[in-house]
């Protein structure tokens, strides 16, 4: 008789049970790649996919599914889903996806008809969001916000680990104004931060100075700090315009905390950091994001988890 090793195989049997029952899945849909994983309750990620994404809608929804079936097991309760644009509040339905092909599908319908779960649509940066306030900062209750500097501009908000949406676009930060005069942009305006502080803007202002094409927000960073001054003007004039519309972030809605991601993300607070201190009335309680490309999958899973619902959950 081994009542040692009985217990042993018997705690195995409980843990892996333990483990089926509670997960979700997250899926990350960006421009180019499809991120799906499995994740548990506290927001680890078990099993994960990446691969690139399928632009046309027939494509895009069978890759979708594919995914989930692929992924899920026993204990999975619901799927997230984050999406790069704008979606109707309450409906859910997508109203814009950059350059994927899937504007006006009601991907949540579709998705809960074939895989017979609950699942929930929401902008990517609002997914994002949620697993940096829940498990990438100190600060977690209040009013936290996030800005994404990519090719464009995005952002999120959450107040108390729930995501506010307003009618479904509040969190468009890339379009606070800061140059009436600046170039024009996509939403019909001219000078939103968007045209002066993305990573298409950069991309601009490194051309406009005669240096490689290929110059990367590093290595500018990186000459800057050998005491270079084009590199630094270049950074400036990139950082400078975000500056004054995290001021405005911060004057209009005073958030306990600004997180700073999206591929450019920690370049981007890196150059916020260089700039000479300003006089404004508004401090910038702003972090580089903590959790990489990976935040947008744990923030769609942990969106959709039962026992986080009530706090976290998208509606
Ligand atoms: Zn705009």
């Amino acid at each position: 008789m081994s009542p040692a090793g009985g217990c042993g195989k018997f705690r195995a049997y409980w843990t892996n049970m333990r483990e089926g029952p509670e997960n979700t899945l997250g899926l990350d849909v960006g421009g180019t790649k499809i991120r799906a994983a499995r994740i548990s309750a506290d927001g680890r990620i078990h099993a994960r996919v990446i691969e690139r994404v399928t632009p046309d809608r027939d494509g895009f929804l069978a890759q979708v599914l594919r995914l989930i079936n692929d992924l899920r097991d026993a204990g999975t309760t619901a799927i997230g889903i984050g999406i790069p644009g704008r979606i109707e509040a309450g409906t859910q339905r997508i109203l814009s996806a950059g350059y994927l092909d899937i504007a006006g599908m009601d991907l949540r319908a579709q998705v809960e008809a074939q895989a017979g779960l609950p699942v929930t649509v929401a902008n990517d940066a609002t997914m994002a969001l949620i697993a940096e306030a829940a498990i990438g900062h100190d600060e977690k209750s209040g009013l936290i916000l996030m800005v994404t500097i990519g090719t464009g501009i995005g952002g999120a908000a959450v107040m108390d680990g729930r995501p506010w949406q307003g009618g479904g676009i509040a969190g468009q930060f890339g379009h606070i104004v800061v140059t009436p005069d600046g170039p024009e942009c996509n939403c019909g305006r001219r000078g939103c931060v968007e045209t002066q502080s993305s990573g298409t803007a950069l991309g601009r202002l490194i051309v406009g100075e005669d240096l490689p094409a290929d110059t990367q927000a590093g290595d500018l960073l990186a000459r800057a700090a050998n005491g270079e001054a084009v590199p630094a003007a270049i950074l400036a004039d990139w950082a400078e315009p975000m500056r004054r519309a995290l001021e405005t972030l911060v004057a209009v809605a005073d958030p306990k905390l600004i997180v700073i991601g999206g591929g450019l993300g920690a370049e981007m607070a890196a150059a916020l950091a260089r700039l000479p201190k300003g006089n404004s009335w508004f401090g910038l309680p702003i972090a580089a994001a903590q959790l990489g490309d990976d935040a947008g999958v744990i923030g769609a899973g942990l969106a959709v988890m039962p026992a986080r619902e009530d706090h976290a959950g998208v509606s």
